[in-house]
């Protein structure tokens, strides 16, 4: 993958919010949402429909702190998610309006990308006046969505994999007069659906997923093609459907769907993928197949870099050139063939929720290469090679600066190779070693001020980042960024009016060396660090994950046994533009809970640990008095959070 970092010429005299921007790309990412506000705090406009309306992130962390929640914390603005919802379904019936298209949009939202209950709620509320529903893929997602998705006239849409329960499930909901759409993912689940329909009596509304030949473009284009996991052949579908004729069930097959993978960022496979589609549907229509839907699935992408390109964690493309071209598209194909133009359905996750989560965490300290430096006088009867490092850093001026890099490169190798035979002393490494990190900082500088750096120095800056130390766990708040380099964009929640003098790698707190984001925005594709500030004595120094609201929020897992997150959600009061208030606050895992789930009983924890004080105050190592503080102490730790108390 190619890397380049961002360039840092602006003179910290000269910095501008403009130059912030440039760097964190925040009004690129944020979809209108989240900027920069003057005050160099980032701020949120949770509210599309009222720009106006500017919460400042600095004081919602500095109530949370006064409310005494620890960090680090999720904050959410369900406002977010509604004005999502209100947008997906504006632009749908907006399209259809203006392209006198004869169908109409029926979206639902698919719980796998996020499953909390609050966020069900509150997409189901906000789009309970479009009929929007749900979309489950599972038996535990059915049976939330079956008890949320109330409304009678939105669908719910049941994928992945089923047994005669998921089936049984799926026709219960049926039987109450939902929209329950069942689409046959594999052949012989066809066949169950039938026998148990006419076991129940009740007709279902059947949907047929189809394995595309078109293929999306990035990290799960293998989600179509004839090496899908999912869907049906052609053949498959044609002998699907004489099957239902044959038992006189042929008018159920309600709705065609597709699915070419998450995050597409390329807007042509979308266009391939609806001419496909819509050929299908006609073809199938004109074999009498009474198809009422098309359901496109998901895929809608979200530009997590700012950088607007068909790189993994980007897309060329916005809401509306993607709705355009499902509508204009299905409106082609079915007047050029003669048949009606079917309701729309779409199943856009991480495009409804990426934007209404952020985690926010506090930066612990810094571990740096060259921040404990060793005396570096000369000495009588020190080895040529630590003279040589001398001489090139006395040598260093604005000139030479490729030159020394390279002298000072090749000398820490003959070093190297030198302390290996034995000619090197330990403290003579160790003076070495301060000496060639000194240079290069010095030269990092010169460079850092240049429009543009050689090629081979710019490795320089990627030396000599930070990696700063944050309170969470990569594994429970960023799955994504671990598993498949995803990039989340990563800026400093204040001081964005300050140039940022450091480059910076993140790490988490977790035992693990994979415990670290080492992707960022960058130049062209991504960095491997990211600009931040110098971090201050006694000034805190809050960070914050953006745009985790689609899958990050829920696909964590337990390593270390870190657990969940303390979570708020945020609301902006509608008299005040700039007031807003804690709606609810969610504990995280408490260390009782994550040790519960592994199947330890914290009594028994807590007993065990006293026994042994019991039986060292019997021996009198420990007073009475101090062990029962040491016990307190042990139950007040397995009450408390999970994370570093700092
Ligand atoms: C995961 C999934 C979705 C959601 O995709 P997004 O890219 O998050 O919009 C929709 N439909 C199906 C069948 C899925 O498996």
């Amino acid at each position: 993958m190619q890397t380049k970092n961002l360039t840092l010429s602006t003179p910290a005299a000269n910095w501008s919010l403009e130059d912030a921007e440039r760097i964190y790309r925040v009004k690129r990412w944020g979809n209108g949402y989240f900027d920069i506000g003057d005050s160099g705090d980032i701020n949120v406009t949770p509210r599309y429909d009222q720009p106006d309306l500017k919460i400042n992130l600095r004081e919602v962390i500095e109530e949370m702190q006064s409310a005494g929640i620890g960090f680090p914390a999720v904050i959410r603005f369900h406002d977010i998610l509604r004005s999502q919802v209100q947008k997906l379904n504006k632009t749908f019936r907006n399209t259809i309006e203006e392209a006198q298209y004869e169908g109409i949009y029926q979206g639902v939202f698919p719980v796998k990308v996020n499953q909390m209950r609050e966020v069900i709620e509150e997409i189901v509320h906000a789009g309970a006046r479009y009929n929007y529903g749900l979309e489950a893929g599972s038996k535990p997602e059915l049976i939330a969505a079956l008890a949320y998705n109330t409304n009678k006239k939105s669908l719910t849409i049941l994928n992945g994999y089923k047994d005669e329960e998921y089936l049984r499930l799926a026709l219960l909901g049926s039987k109450i007069g939902r929209k329950i759409v069942i689409v046959i993912e594999k052949y012989s689940e066809l066949i169950k659906l039938v026998d148990l329909a006419k076991e129940l009596n009740v007709e279902p509304m059947i949907g047929l997923r189809v394995k595309m030949m078109v293929k999306g473009r990035g990290k799960w284009e293998s989600s179509s093609g004839e090496r899908a996991k999912f869907g049906l052949t052609i053949s498959e579908i044609l002998n699907a459907v004489s099957y239902l004729e044959k038992v006189e069930l042929s008018h159920c097959v309600k709705l065609l769907h597709f699915h070419i993978g998450s995050q597409l960022t390329d807007i042509r496979a979308v266009k391939e993928a609806v001419q496909e589609a819509s050929l299908i549907y006609s073809k199938l229509y004109q074999m009498d197949i009474p198809l009422e839907y098309v359901d496109v699935g998901g895929g809608l992408a979200v530009d997590y870099d700012g950088s607007q390109s068909t790189s993994d964690s980007s897309c060329n493309y916005g809401l509306e050139e993607y709705v355009a071209d499902i509508v204009y598209g299905f409106k082609q194909t079915c007047n050029l063939e003669s048949v009606p133009h079917p309701n729309l359905v779409s199943e856009s996750g991480r495009a409804m929720t990426a934007h209404h989560s952020c985690v926010v965490t506090k930066v612990l300290g810094e571990i740096h290469p060259a921040e404990n430096e060793y005396t570096t006088k000369k000495t009588t009867g020190e080895h040529i090679i630590v003279t040589n490092m001398r001489d090139a850093e006395n040598a260093l001026n604005e000139q030479n600066f490729q030159e020394v890099f390279n002298d000072i490169s090749q000398l820490k190798e003959k070093a190297a190779n030198a302390f290996k035979l034995g000619i090197l002393s330990l403290q003579e490494m160790a003076k070495l070693e301060t000496i060639y990190w000194r240079t290069l900082s010095t030269i990092n500088h010169q460079i850092d001020e240049l429009e543009f750096a050689p090629e081979e120095l710019r490795e320089i800056p990627d030396k000599l980042s930070s990696q700063y130390l944050a309170n969470f766990s990569v594994f429970q708040s960023t799955a994504d960024s671990w598993a498949i380099d995803q990039v989340l964009p990563i800026v400093p929640i204040s001081r964005l009016n300050e140039k940022p003098q450091k480059r910076c790698s993140l790490v988490d707190i977790t035992c693990d060396s994979d415990g670290k984001i080492d992707h960022f925005i960058g130049e062209d594709e991504v960095a491997k660090n990211i600009p931040m500030h110098q971090l201050n004595k006694d000034e805190d120094y809050f960070i914050g994950i953006f745009l985790t609201g689609a899958y990050q929020d829920v696909m964590g897992d337990m390593h270390n046994l870190f657990g969940r997150l303390n979570e708020v959600h945020i609301v902006s009061y509608d008299d005040d533009p700039k007031d807003f208030y804690i709606e609810e606050v969610v504990k995280g895992s408490s260390v009782e809970n994550v040790l519960s789930t592994m199947q330890y009983t914290p009594a028994i924890l807590a007993q065990a640990i006293k026994k042994e004080i019991d039986s060292e105050i019997v021996r009198g190592k420990i007073k009475p008095r101090e062990g029962v503080n040491l016990i307190d102490f042990y139950e007040e730790c397995l009450q408390g959070y999970t994370y570093l108390n700092i």
